[in-house]
């Protein structure tokens, strides 16, 4: 094994808080703290500095979908690192594996999707459709069609583009974001919005709040919607059924693109190749990014429906936009190999009907449990609401501080559940067996129970 395992845990922490400033992090308190040190990984589980097993139940951050130690990834990197390391795909060239997973991808997706503009990140993709989008009207003589729909809570990256096209409050209160030109609507969460409404009342009204910023702003104003076909970092917000076929109509028939953004959704997390796939609606552009490499190299990607490529080909001539790392080869050579993965072990068709299911049926027992208001699952992402009084859906005060709570207890008890305010939330490897959903569900019980009796000696209950 290549590692340097000569340093404590406590010296590391501290190379780590003198030198590495993290992603999302205070560094204050972190500092304070002391990192967590993951050593290496197998499977669904990873292991810390200190020798614990943790149940990753986030696959990293959504993304290795096939799970840790597939030397196969690392196989196909290596070789390609021998025989081409690097070569950029700008001025007129191309290499193998650049074209090779081109033409993969045209055959996983949607027929309308034909082509892709690699680059390395979620967040990149989200900044080519934002230029895209724009080229693609103005290259109709409709240059005034540059505003971007999205939703309030929604994720699509840290970049400037990204961060604008997010609905994060707190995001946008630092740099001065969103840049001009992006429009939030409401989210479909039902939980904390849906008011006296149903769900299917609750879709509707969602949708329709697309068709009232379109009456306002002026479709002739209005280049794309974009939305994650189930928002992820948002707090695994699965929208009501009729929401997305309801947005589908409303884009054609007033004109707009429709843009998937399926970073989180895409290569089998819902049991089906795509998020929007699972809700049968027709992008004209997808991102990208983690599942696409099981996040053994970084690479994203947009896919450009025919529809949207035509008229910029024809019309905007050169596309003044890429990245040096626009379809590196050792990070295609890893994606083509994780796609292989999941077409010859069937992880979609597991996702689907195995894996799926039995979560689904050992979170609804977890929503048993006296702190969960709601236990919801589509394919393999998961959330439980965490209530101080149900069947209320009001929340604990200070939100935000009982999910970080119960958060630590679930890292105490070797699990990986992230919290979003006061929502737990799952999205582990697609290839989890039954067994270790069961045994997913039996940590995430006795987290459930450590914080009741927590907040219980704490007076929050
Ligand atoms: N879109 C979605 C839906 C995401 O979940 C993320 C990352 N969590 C991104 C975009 C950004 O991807 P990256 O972090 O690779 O830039």
């Amino acid at each position: 094994m290549l590692q340097r395992n000569y340093r404590t845990t406590e010296e590391l922490q501290a190379a780590d808080a003198a030198h590495h400033w993290h992603p999302f992090t205070d560094t204050k308190e972190l500092s304070a703290e002391g990192s967590r040190v993951i050593r290496s990984a197998e499977g669904i589980w990873l292991t810390d500095s200190d020798g614990n097993r943790i149940l990753d139940g986030m696959s990293g951050l959504w993304c290795v979908n096939v799970g840790y130690g597939r030397r196969e990834i690392a196989e196909a990197a290596y070789r390609q690192m021998q025989e081409l390391p690097f070569y950029n795909t700008f001025f007129k060239s191309t290499h193998v594996p650049a074209l090779e997973l081109g033409e993969k991808l045209a055959e996983i997706t949607q027929p309308q999707f034909n082509r892709v503009f690699y680059c390395s990140s979620g967040s990149e993709a989200n900044d080519t459709i934002i230029r895209l989008v724009r080229t693609f009207w103005a290259a109709q003589g409709k240059p005034e069609k540059s505003v971007i729909i999205a939703r309030r809570n929604a994720y699509h990256g840290s970049t400037v583009g990204g961060a604008s096209l997010g609905g994060m409050s707190a995001m946008h209160e630092q740099g001065s974001l969103p840049i001009p030109d992006i429009h939030h609507i409401r989210q479909p969460y039902w939980f904390d919005e849906g008011g006296d409404m149903n769900e299917v009342e609750f879709g509707l009204a969602c949708a329709r709040a697309l068709e009232d910023a379109i009456d306002t702003i002026g479709a002739d104003k209005i280049a794309a919607f974009i939305g994650e076909p189930i928002q992820g970092a948002g707090g695994v917000i699965i929208p009501p059924d009729n929401y997305w076929p309801e947005i589908e109509r409303i884009c054609r028939e007033r004109d707009i693109l429709l843009v998937a953004d399926e970073v989180i959704c895409g290569f089998g997390r819902t049991g089906h190749w795509f998020g929007s796939d699972h809700y049968s609606f027709k992008p004209d552009l997808m991102a990208m990014a983690k599942g696409l490499s099981s996040g053994y190299l970084p690479i994203g990607g947009v896919m450009i429906s025919d529809r949207v490529a035509e008229p910029v080909i024809e019309h905007a001539g050169e596309f003044f936009h890429g990245y040096t790392y626009s379809g590196h080869p050792a990070a295609c050579a890893a994606a083509l190999e994780n796609i292989a993965i999941l077409e010859r072990e069937a992880v979609v068709d597991h996702v689907r009907d195995v894996a799926a299911p039995h979560l689904a049926k050992r979170w609804a027992e977890l929503g048993e449990h006296p702190l969960v208001g709601q236990a919801r699952t589509k394919g393999l992402l998961g959330a439980l609401e965490l209530v101080p009084a149900k069947p209320e859906r009001r929340r604990f005060p200070n939100e935000g501080t009982v999910g970080t709570i119960c958060r630590d207890i679930s890292f105490e008890n070797r699990l990986v559940m992230r919290a979003v305010r006061d929502s737990m939330i799952i999205a582990p490897p697609l290839v989890i067996t039954t067994d270790e959903i069961d045994e997913l569900a039996k940590r995430a019980e006795k987290t459930l129970n450590d914080t009741h009796a927590k907040l219980k000696a704490d007076g929050w209950l």
